[in-house]
């Protein structure tokens, strides 16, 4: 029965009750009845609205007992409360996720309010920005991140291009941060760690800075000279030699220059380690060494000590290239009649080529930087003797593919010894092998 129908029927039932009841028992009688029917339901339902009152301080798992109508109340509520006990677990749940995935981010996340105070912040924007999501939480922004074009991007509200910032507080650390606007003038704060790009963006700016200055050079000399001679043709013969012998010898600094980095970009390539054929160092050696005195044209002592016949796994080019770097650097930095000698030996398991000199030497503070690319000590002294500045960098590169290491010692004025240290891995032994050569210049 509908509600309507339902109190037209209550309402006729009291009307025929109470004329029966104003009938057959007068009208005093009537009205106590009704009085004391109105008191007890009074009475019941202040009970019902204690009960009420009790259960929602309770957490609403055990439903009262009631009857009638209080029972069907109790019921639905019943009901609308675990239907929200199941919203709000479901909820939860899904934010905790939410909170679970921001957390595994390799990226920072910062949540502000509309004012750009720190709502929250998962564990990498802690550690970028320095922040703690326990005692920073309702902080300003910019109080915490104190740079100034930070402040200036957050108030120019023009987001479509990250910021690059160097952190004040992580020396060292390079970060790109963006605004990500959402919801009701809330913003998400995004933090990456570009340290690593930015390093190999500006390495990449030096190196074409670098290629285009050595290429520079060279090509002014030949276009200075060939300007020269288109306008004026030397009656000279020995004049016009002398600038054909400059212009062969910049051709040959540009073709020397190309021909490494053409190496350096082959082997950058190469990003696994060189596994190779069977190299036989002796033997390689020994053709080095005729190379190295057809260089030096009898201006230095050179020596070659075979103390074993080990032999490498390796690339056969690539280990020739980086032992005539070490050599032809030997002869370049060593003065006439110095001694320059090769050593190929074993020492503690480890296979080691070394090429000692007594040469101009290097002071302590260059070692370091030695096989960077273009990286030289003079300059002028690099470039007369046709130094790309690229050899020691190639020369580590190698080595890096063969799993073996380069040593420097030197001492400026006394000379320098490079070794190259190939580990056990690397090393085959040939049957027999009790190899002990000595070849020397002197
Ligand atoms: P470069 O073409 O200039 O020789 P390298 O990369 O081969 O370039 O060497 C880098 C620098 O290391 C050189 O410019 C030189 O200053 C220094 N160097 C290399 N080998 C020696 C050596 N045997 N004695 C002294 N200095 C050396």
């Amino acid at each position: 029965m509908s509600g309507f129908w339902e109190r037209v029927a209550n309402a006729v039932l009291i009307a025929v009750v109470t004329g029966m009841l104003l009938a057959t028992l007068g009208a005093v009688t009537t009205l106590v009845i009704y009085v004391t029917v109105l008191l007890v339901l009074v009475v019941r339902h202040r009970r019902y609205l204690t009960i009420l009152d009790r259960w929602l301080q309770t957490d609403g798992s055990v439903l009262p007992n009631a009857s009638g109508k209080w029972g069907d109340v109790f019921a639905r509520l019943m009901r609308l409360v675990r239907e929200q006990s199941r919203t709000y677990q479901h909820i939860s749940s899904a934010l905790e996720r939410l909170q679970r995935a921001t957390s595994a981010m390799p990226e920072g996340v910062v949540i502000l309010d509309e004012m750009d105070h720190i709502e929250w912040c998962n564990p990498v924007a802690e550690k970028h920005l320095g922040i703690s999501s326990g005692t920073d939480t309702g902080q300003h922004i910019t109080h915490l991140v104190r740079h100034t074009q930070f402040a200036e991007y957050l108030a120019a509200q023009n987001y479509a291009e990250p910021l690059v910032i160097k952190q004040p507080r992580h020396q060292g650390l390079i970060l790109s941060l963006q605004f990500v606007p959402y919801g009701d003038k809330q913003k998400l704060l995004l933090s990456r760690d570009v340290t690593q790009l930015e390093r190999i963006q500006i390495m990449r700016q030096d190196f074409v800075a670098n290629v285009s200055h050595e290429l520079r050079t060279p090509l002014t000399v030949i276009g200075g000279f060939l300007e020269t001679l288109s306008d004026h043709s030397p009656s000279d013969p020995e004049t016009f030699k002398w600038a054909l012998g400059l212009m062969t010898d910049q051709t040959k600094r540009m073709q020397n220059l190309v021909q490494d980095l053409l190496t350096l970009s082959r082997l950058e390539d190469t990003q696994n380690l060189i596994r190779g054929e069977r190299v036989d160092v002796p033997a390689m050696l020994r053709k080095i060494y005729d190379e190295a005195l057809s260089l030096s044209s009898g201006r230095h002592h050179i020596s070659l000590n075979l103390e074993t016949g080990t032999q490498l796994l390796g690339s056969t080019d690539e280990l020739r290239s980086a032992f005539t770097n070490l050599i032809s650097n030997a002869i370049r930095y060593t003065p006439d009649n110095g001694n320059i000698s090769l050593n190929w030996t074993t020492r503690d398991g480890q296979a080691v080529f070394s090429v000692q000199d007594n040469g101009i030497g290097v002071e302590p503070e260059h070692i370091s930087r030695l096989t960077e690319r273009f990286y030289r000590v003079d300059r002028g002294r690099s470039r007369e003797t046709g130094g790309t500045g690229l050899g020691l960098a190639i020369v580590k590169h190698v080595l890096s593919c063969h799993q073996a290491k380069l040593e420097i010692v030197s001492e400026p004025g006394k000379g320098s010894c490079f070794s190259a240290w190939f580990p056990p891995v690397r090393l085959v032994t040939p049957e027999g092998d009790h190899a002990c050569t000595i070849l020397t210049n002197i």
